[in-house]
């Protein structure tokens, strides 16, 4: 069967003052109808652009470039504003890390959930407003027949939070993809959406779930893409990728995240920045940091390359890595 969404060789290149960057280089990935995929990534790694660039949604200066970027055997480079209106409207749905950017400030929270019924599925003003209500209730807000009435200004971070992703989830759309969904959200109202996100993945909703920490993703998604400036380092399970990383990038997301290991203990953030992305490091882009980095590192970038099955890597010694011990000593060696 056909993926739901084909990612191939997506690249998207912002000209800028100080010239051309190109913050998402050859990036592909496949996602299939009711599967997971989480997309990590530390902030600026071209993780929240590559799904901008898959809903249509980046500025005009931004130029996308991909072999293949379809949407249930639709291409969609190169699709029209009114159809991608169309396409966003009823199949394909976002939440953003802000949830006030999504919301208008004017309308009553009710009527704008309601609206999405009467105006999508031509349903008369009762039954908007039931569903408006069901909806609420499901995502875990109190007295959501009352709360109808308010306007967003009204509605703490959190709650406003849970009115976004009320609204993703109001069309029943095929792709969702969450930016970073549930930082907002206290640890009982997290468990409270990631357990409806499930459910709706049961009746076939595809999830894209955006985040710089592997503990949001690791109950979340099934698989996981580590992308680092611009280019993906890492792909697998996320039930094999957690265990035995094959990238020491993403070893060190995980020590960086006792959350993701599912074990308490210090955390122990990755050394250094990353880089500026108009002005990469030879070689492979993370061996400035890299606790592991030889002489080859600093004059051949590596190509992801699949490195066991199943899992793919870009690093040069990924079979080292996966294998953990020389990185456990790079590691230890690297922070004293
Ligand atoms: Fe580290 Fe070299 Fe692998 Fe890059 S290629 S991650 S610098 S070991
Ligand atoms: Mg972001």
């Amino acid at each position: 069967e056909a993926p739901l969404l084909t990612v191939s060789g997506l690249n998207v290149a912002i000209e800028g003052a100080a010239g051309t960057v190109q913050p998402v280089r050859d990036v592909s990935f496949t996602l299939a109808q009711g599967d997971s995929l989480a997309i990590v990534g530390e902030s600026g790694s071209g993780k929240s652009m590559t799904s901008l660039a898959v809903l249509g949604l980046l500025p005009e200066q931004a130029t996308v470039r991909a072999e293949d970027l379809r949407f249930d055997g639709a291409e969609l480079t190169g699709l029209a504003d009114p159809d991608w209106q169309q396409l966003r409207g009823e199949q394909l749905a976002m939440i953003f890390q802000d949830p006030l950017s999504a919301l208008n400030p004017a309308l009553t929270v009710g009527y704008q959930i309601a609206e999405m019924f009467r105006r999508h599925r031509g349903w008369g003003r009762s039954r908007a407003r039931q569903a408006a209500v069901e909806l609420m209730a499901q995502v875990g807000i109190p007295d959501p027949a009352a709360r109808l009435r308010d306007y967003p200004h009204q509605f703490s971070g959190g709650m406003r939070q849970r009115v976004m992703i009320a609204m993703a989830l109001a069309l029943e759309p095929r792709l969702l993809i969450a930016d970073e969904p549930t930082t907002a959200l206290d640890v009982t109202v997290q468990a409270q959406i990631l357990r409806l996100l499930r459910q709706r993945q049961r009746d076939g909703l595809a999830l894209v779930v955006i985040s710089h920490d592997l503990g949001v993703v690791a109950r979340s998604a099934r698989r996981v893409v580590v992308m680092y400036a611009g280019t993906l380092v890492e792909s697998g399970l996320v039930a094999e990728v957690y265990p035995a990383p094959a990238h020491p990038y993403t070893a060190g997301l995980l020590a960086a995240s006792p959350r993701a290991r599912g074990t308490a203990g210090s955390v122990r953030p990755i050394d250094g920045q990353p880089p500026d992305i108009s002005a990469l490091p030879a070689g492979c882009a993370f061996h400035p940091r890299c606790p592991i980095a030889r002489e080859r590192c600093t004059v051949e970038r590596p190509k992801l390359r699949v490195v066991a099955p199943g899992r793919e890597s870009a690093c040069h010694f990924a079979e080292e890595v996966l294998t953990g011990e020389p990185t456990k000593r790079g590691t230890g060696a690297a922070h004293g």
